[in-house]
């Protein structure tokens, strides 16, 4: 049994995100009426080694002529240097546009190939093969593909949507428990964001769920893809209301930036997390929700085993927070944007927040 979701919107050719169990066995019958030609599977050396043959199995039987390239894992791949290795393999394997790209990995390997796919050729087909949650549930539907540079992260990329998505509940199996945790928070934040019904249930199905129980995974993974598509099915280049996505982002990626982007003290979805638990907070102390909605994100968050406190995780700079949170490219002409609520499944886009109000928050909030 698998769900089939559609992602449409006014600027893309709409496409499916297939979300159910087993679905690697059966990728190749999938992705069969997408691909005219070859199939070059782009995937990170861990995901290769773990899914890589099944992946291949199920291309050759169905007829598929697929080879597999691999980089490096980890953020560092998401760089120039990798995305030149990998067109240049492409070039080299004579790829042409009836070709198609499949990204089997997480974030790192969706945003490197999805970059790679809108560039190469001006642009071929690619398939998201998404290996972990958040991937899942985030970065492989939306169509943005990007790399870093050593100025910040994502900040070189493009809007390249795939012909289609296949999210396989069971290739969870082999993630990292870190890692599903970190996932769970942006499951989470979908919730914060626009259905508290769908909160409520994540809250109580926390434990379970980010402890990996594939039924909660599935329910959280399919209610996850259709809120998100939604989002972008309105607002793909973010003009207005997929910037709600954010929530916890800004926060989070000033906390990331502060403690030097070391995953081993914060991965991203840790840093989500607080960032949801400090946007409640500061919502609360500007009087737009109640300290009992904020006690209600903090016990989902903390029963997921996710931070909601900045002196779990280290030290930051309240100053220097702000200035990198007014930096956040999704600031507009200088002023400052951060995703507030007014109660949960009710967030908004505030454009024009107070840096020193921010600043005396976040020193309530621990940083120095
Ligand atoms: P990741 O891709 O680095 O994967 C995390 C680790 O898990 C890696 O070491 C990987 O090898 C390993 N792994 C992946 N799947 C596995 C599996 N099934 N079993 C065992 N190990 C597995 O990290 P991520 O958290 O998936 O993605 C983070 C990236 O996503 C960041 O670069 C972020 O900028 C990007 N992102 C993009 C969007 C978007 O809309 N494009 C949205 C959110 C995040």
């Amino acid at each position: 049994m698998s769900t089939t979701l559609p992602v449409s919107g006014a600027g893309f050719v709409p496409y499916a995100v297939e979300v159910g169990r087993g679905l690697l066995a059966g990728l190749g019958e999938r992705v069969a009426p997408f691909a005219r030609g070859r199939v070059v599977v782009i995937s990170d050396e861990t995901v290769a080694a773990l899914h890589g043959p099944a992946v291949l199995t199920s291309l050759e039987s169905a007829g598929l002529r697929a080879r597999i390239l691999t980089v490096p894992p980890g953020e560092s791949s998401k760089s120039f240097a990798e995305l030149e290795r990998v067109i240049d393999r492409l070039l080299a394997y004579e790829l042409d546009r009836k070709d198609i790209i499949i990204a089997l990995g997480g974030g790192v390997v969706g945003d490197l190939a999805g970059l790679a796919a809108a560039l190469y050729m001006r642009g071929i087909d690619f398939v998201q093969v998404p290996t972990t949650l958040l991937a899942q549930v985030d970065s492989s539907v939306g169509g943005k593909t990007a790399i870093d540079t050593p100025r910040g992260k994502n900040l070189v990329g493009a809007f390249h949507q795939p012909r289609l998505v296949v999210a396989d509940i069971d290739v969870l199996a082999t993630l990292p428990a870190r890692q599903l945790r970190s996932g769970w928070a942006e499951v989470l934040k979908h919730g914060l964001i626009c259905d508290a019904a769908f909160y409520d249930w994540l809250a109580s199905a926390g434990a379970v769920g980010a402890g990996g129980d594939p039924a909660a995974l599935e329910r959280a993974v399919v209610r996850s893809v259709e809120i998100k598509s939604a989002i972008v099915g309105e607002d793909e280049r973010e003009a207005g209301k997929r910037a709600l996505l954010n929530l916890g982002h800004t926060f989070g990626h000033a906390l990331e930036a502060e403690l030097g982007f070391d995953e081993t003290v914060l991965t991203h979805g840790e840093a989500v997390a607080l960032g949801c638990a400090m946007a409640f907070r500061y919502s609360a102390a500007l009087g737009l929700c109640s300290t009992a909605t904020t006690e209600r994100v903090v016990d989902g968050l903390a029963a997921a085993g996710l931070p909601t406190r900045l002196e779990a995780v280290g030290r930051a700079g309240a100053e220097t927070m702000v200035r990198r949170m007014a930096g956040d490219k999704k600031a507009e002409g200088g002023r400052l944007t951060l995703i507030l609520a007014r109660g949960i499944g009710e967030a908004f886009v505030e454009r024009d927040v107070d840096p020193a109000r921010l600043t005396e928050f976040l020193r309530t909030e621990g940083a120095r």
